[in-house]
C-alpha cells in the first residue's frame, strides 16, 4: 500500500531480529486476549516499542487495520493497508515527541468494506524518557461519511442553486467529486434530445482533472459514443436506476470503452443514477454520473450514500431547470395559437438582423392583419374570434413548414420572418398563399366565418437594418394594403406618396387622432349615400349615410379604418354629430327636390349612442333642418346592442318614443336571443351581407335568410337585405318576400347629387 523507504526515513529503524522487550511482551499477552470493551465500542488497542519499532496490535486494532493480531516487527507490516497518500501523515505524527498526544486520521483500503477512515490516538507519555507508546485506534468512517455528505451537499447545492445553466452546474459537481474523492475523470450522461425516440444516452458534460492530455482519447471516445439504455455501465445504471462498479475497465467485456481506457491507463470506475421520484410516485431518471480512476480502486463504501445525495440534488436541479425552460418557453409562446409571441418574435428578428448583417444575406418580414375580424368577435363572441385566430395560425404554420418563423403580434396581427432560398419574389409567393389561407372559410360550429388579410412586406436590409425599422415599414406597407381595399399585399416602398405609411400602428393611431381633429375643423369628411330600394328595386325608399374622409393629399380613407380610432376617443361624438347634422341637411334638400318622405339611415357607434343628451340633440337637429323624427333611422349593430343592453336599450326606448326609427344592423352576426329581440324597441332588421353572400347556393345561408324574413313578418319589423350583389341573390330575396334591398347590384354609395337620378 505504501512506499517503505519513506517510512524508514521517519521512524526509528525497525529491527525485525530485535528481541521483544518485557513491556511489549506484557502488551502482547493482553492483546491476544479477547476484549469485551473493544468489541462493544469498535475500537482497538496498540503498543509501540519506540526503541525497536515493534508494534503490538490487539484483536480490535488488527481487524480495523486488516492485518494479523499480535506482534508486528515493522510499521510496514502493521500498517500495510494504509492509503499511500496518508502514510506520510501517519508517520510524521508518530515521529513527534512522545509526550505530545497523537491524534491522527488516515485511510485504509479494506478488502471487503472498501475505504475506511481510522483515527489513531496515543496516550501521551508521562516523561520524554518513556520508551513505550500506547493508544487506541477507532473507526471514524461513519462520521467522516456524514461530514463528507454534508460538505458535498453544501457545495453541490451552492453550485446547483446558483447555476444558470445545467451544464455549468453539473460540470462543477463532477469536478467537486473528482477533487474530493480522488477520481481522475467524471461525466454526466443523459438521453439525447433529438434521439428521444431511439433512447440513446450521450455524454453531455465531463470533467478531466488531469493537467496533461493523457485522458483525451477517453474523453473523445466518450463524447462520440451513444449508449443504448440497458447496455454497458452507463446504460445499465440508467435502466436499473442502481449504482454500479467497473473494477477492471480494460478486461471487463461489458465495458464499451475498453480500448480508450487501456490507452489512457484508466482502471476502475463507478456510475450512479441521477433520479428523483415526483409527488405522483413516478421515478424520473434524467441521467447517469460516472467516475473513473487510474488506480484499481475497489468498492468504496462512501460513494453509494454520497451518490444518492448528489444524484438527488442534480435531479432536482435538472427538474428545476426543465421547469424554468418550460416557463421560458411559455413566456415565448402565444397562449391562444401556440405561435411565437410578440416579444419573442422581436427577439428572433433581432437575431436575424445580426445574422444577416454578418453573412450579408437577405430576409423578409410579412406583417399580416386580418380584415373584418372585429365584427366576428363582436357578433359571435370571443370564442368564434379565437377559432379564427387559432386556425389561421395553423394555416400560417403550415405555409412555413420549409422554414420561416410565424408569430402572433397580438389581436388579429401576425407576422412571418422568412429567409428566401431563392429570389426575393418568393416572399410575394408566400404572401399570396397567406392571402389564400385567410380567404378559406373558418368553421365555427356549423357556421362558416370569412375574413381576409392585408399584408405588408419589408426586406432586410433594403427597408431597414433593425427589427424596429423592418416591423415599422412592414406595418406601413400593410396599412397601404388596407387602404387599397384590403385582401392585398404590398411591399414597403420608400417613395410612397403617403407619409403616414412610414409609421407604426401606434404612431399611426396617435397621428390619425390628431388628423381626425384637423379633418373636422378643415371639413375633410364627406358623406356618400347608398340607396335602399323597395322589393321591386324600382323605388328608392331610404338612403344610408356612409362617411368618408378625404385627406389633404386627396386620398380617401374608409370608415373601417378611422371610425375604430375615433371610437377610442371622444372624437366619435363630434364626428357622429357632424354626420347627423350633414345627413339631415342633405335629406331636407332631397325632400325639397321631390323625394317626399325619403328616410335617412345613420350608423351610430355605441359611445355616441349612449350619451344621455342624444335624444335632445337629435330633436334639435331635426327641428333646425325642418324634418320629422320619423325621417331619421339610426343603425346600431346587433353585436354592440347585445354587449351593453342595459345602457343601450333605455336610450333606444327614449328615441322610439320621440318617433325616431332604429334598425338593427348586421343582423344575424350577433347572438341576440329571440326573447331579447322581442324586447328591443326597433323598427327594422338588416340581414348581414355575409348571409346574403351565400344566396341561393348555400343551404345554411338560405335557411337563415328565410328565418329572418319570417321573424320580421311575425314581429312586424321591416327587413332590409344588405350587400346584394347578384341577380340570383336579388331573385331569392324577392321570392321570399324581402321588401327592402340595398347593395351594389342596385346602387353603390353615391354622392348626394347623383341621387337625383332616382327621382320618383
Ligand atoms: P355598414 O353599416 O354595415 O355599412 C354597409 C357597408 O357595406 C358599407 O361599407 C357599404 O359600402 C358596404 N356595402 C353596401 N353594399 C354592398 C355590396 O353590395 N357589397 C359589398 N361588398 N359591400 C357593400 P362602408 O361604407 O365601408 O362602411 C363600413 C362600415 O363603417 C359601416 O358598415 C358602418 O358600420 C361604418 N360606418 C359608415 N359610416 C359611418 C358613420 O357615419 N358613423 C359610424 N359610426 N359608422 C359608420
Ligand atoms: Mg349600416
Ligand atoms: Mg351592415
Amino acid at each position: 500500500m505504501y512506499d517503505c523507504s519513506a517510512v524508514s526515513a521517519l521512524l526509528p529503524l525497525s529491527k525485525p531480529e530485535a528481541k521483544i522487550r518485557p513491556a511489549l511482551k506484557l502488551a502482547l499477552s493482553q492483546a491476544l486476549q479477547p476484549d469485551g470493551a473493544e468489541q462493544v465500542a469498535s475500537f482497538g488497542r496498540w503498543w509501540l516499542d519506540i526503541l525497536t519499532g515493534q508494534w503490538v496490535l490487539s484483536m480490535g486494532a488488527a481487524s480495523l487495520l486488516e492485518v494479523d493480531v499480535g506482534l508486528h516487527t515493522t510499521f510496514a507490516s502493521g500498517f500495510s493497508q494504509v492509503v499511500t497518500d496518508d502514510v506520510g501523515i501517519l508517520v510524521s505524527q508518530l515521529s513527534t515527541e512522545v509526550t505530545t498526544a497523537i491524534h491522527c486520521e488516515f485511510r485504509i483500503i479494506h478488502e471487503l468494506r472498501g475505504l475506511r477512515w481510522l483515527r489513531l490516538i496515543s496516550v501521551p507519555a508521562s516523561s520524554s524518557k518513556q520508551d513505550m507508546l500506547t493508544g487506541i485506534l477507532v473507526d471514524i468512517t461513519a462520521s467522516k461519511h456524514a461530514a463528507m455528505r454534508e460538505h458535498f451537499s453544501f457545495e453541490s447545492t451552492r453550485f446547483l442553486v446558483g447555476a444558470h445553466s445545467l451544464g455549468d452546474a453539473i460540470t462543477k459537481v463532477i469536478q467537486l467529486v473528482c477533487d474530493n474523492l480522488g477520481w481522475e475523470w467524471g461525466a454526466y450522461w443523459s438521453l439525447e434530445q433529438e434521439q428521444m425516440g431511439a433512447n440513446k444516452l450521450s455524454c453531455q458534460y465531463y470533467w478531466d482533472s488531469t493537467s496533461d492530455d493523457k485522458l483525451a482519447p477517453f474523453t473523445q471516445d466518450s463524447r462520440a459514443l451513444r449508449i443504448p439504455t440497458g447496455a454497458g455501465l452507463v446504460g445499465t445504471v440508467w435502466s436499473t436506476a442502481r449504482p454500479n462498479w467497473v473494477e477492471d475497465m480494460v478486461n471487463d467485456q461489458s465495458f464499451l470503452r475498453r480500448k480508450s481506457a487501456l490507452a489512457c491507463g484508466l482502471k476502475s470506475g463507478y456510475a450512479f443514477p441521477v433520479s428523483y421520484v415526483t409527488a405522483d410516485g413516478r421515478r424520473h431518471s434524467p441521467g447517469v454520473m460516472e467516475f473513473f480512476s487510474c488506480l484499481s480502486r475497489q468498492k468504496e463504501a462512501q460513494l453509494p450514500n454520497l451518490s444518492a445525495t448528489i444524484g438527488g440534488l442534480i435531479a432536482q436541479t435538472v427538474q428545476r431547470m426543465e421547469q424554468q425552460a418550460h416557463i421560458r418557453q411559455l413566456a415565448q409562446i402565444d397562449d391562444l395559437t401556440g405561435l411565437t409571441n410578440r416579444n419573442h418574435f422581436h427577439q428572433l428578428l433581432d437575431a436575424a438582423c445580426l445574422k444577416a448583417t454578418a453573412s450579408n444575406t437577405v430576409f423578409g418580414v410579412l406583417f399580416i392583419d386580418l380584415d373584418r375580424f372585429k365584427p366576428i368577435n363582436d357578433a359571435f363572441g370571443h370564442e368564434a374570434g379565437n377559432v379564427v385566430l387559432r386556425e389561421f395560425g395553423q394555416r400560417l404554420r403550415a405555409l412555413t413548414m420549409d422554414g420561416g418563423e410565424v408569430g402572433r403580434l397580438g389581436g388579429d396581427e401576425f407576422a412571418i420572418l422568412m429567409t428566401p432560398k431563392g429570389a426575393i419574389t418568393q416572399l410575394k409567393v408566400l404572401a399570396e398563399r397567406v392571402l389564400q389561407a385567410a380567404n378559406k372559410p373558418f368553421m365555427f360550429g356549423e357556421r362558416e366565418l370569412s375574413v381576409s388579410a392585408s399584408i405588408g412586406i419589408s426586406v432586410f436590409a433594403e427597408h431597414g437594418w433593425t427589427s424596429a425599422e423592418l416591423m415599422r415599414n412592414a406595418d406601413a406597407a400593410m396599412y397601404r394594403s388596407k387602404q387599397n381595399g384590403r385582401n392585398a399585399l404590398s411591399f414597403f416602398s420608400d417613395s410612397s406618396s403617403d407619409n403616414l405609411a412610414h409609421q407604426s400602428s401606434l404612431v399611426q393611431q396617435l397621428t390619425m387622432e390628431t388628423e381626425l381633429h384637423r379633418a373636422l375643423v378643415n371639413n375633410e369628411f364627406f358623406l356618400l349615400y347608398q340607396p335602399v330600394f323597395d322589393g321591386s328595386g324600382a323605388r328608392m325608399v331610404a338612403i344610408e349615410a356612409l362617411i368618408r374622409w378625404r385627406r389633404a393629399n386627396g386620398d380617401i380613407v374608409m370608415p373601417d379604418i378611422f371610425i375604430p380610432i375615433a371610437e377610442q376617443s371622444r372624437l366619435i361624438m363630434q364626428i357622429g354629430r357632424w354626420v347627423v347634422q350633414q345627413a339631415c341637411n342633405d335629406l331636407a334638400w332631397l325632400h325639397e327636390q321631390g323625394f317626399v318622405d325619403l328616410q335617412v339611415n345613420i350608423n351610430m357607434a355605441v359611445p355616441e349612442f349612449i350619451s344621455p343628451s342624444l335624444p335632445e340633440e337629435l330633436m334639435a337637429i331635426i327641428k333646425s333642418s325642418g324634418l320629422a323624427s320619423s325621417h331619421l333611422c339610426l343603425e346600431l349593430t346587433e353585436g354592440l346592442v347585445m354587449k351593453q343592453p342595459e345602457k343601450v336599450i333605455p336610450v333606444m326606448k327614449a328615441l322610439r318614443q320621440l318617433g325616431f326609427k332604429i334598425s338593427l344592423d348586421d343582423f344575424g352576426m350577433g347572438h341576440s336571443s329571440l326573447s331579447r329581440l322581442k324586447e328591443l324597441p326597433i323598427s327594422s332588421l338588416k340581414i348581414d351581407r355575409s348571409f346574403v353572400k351565400g344566396l341561393p347556393h348555400d343551404r345554411g345561408d338560405c335557411a337563415i335568410v328565410r328565418t329572418i324574413l319570417d321573424l320580421g313578418r311575425h314581429m312586424k319589423l321591416k327587413v332590409i337585405a344588405e350587400g346584394v350583389e347578384t341577380d340570383k341573390q336579388l331573385g331569392f330575396l324577392q321570392q321570399f318576400g324581402c321588401t327592402l334591398i340595398q347593395g351594389f347590384i342596385l346602387s353603390k354609395p353615391k354622392p348626394l347629387s347623383e341621387l337625383l337620378s332616382y327621382r320618383p
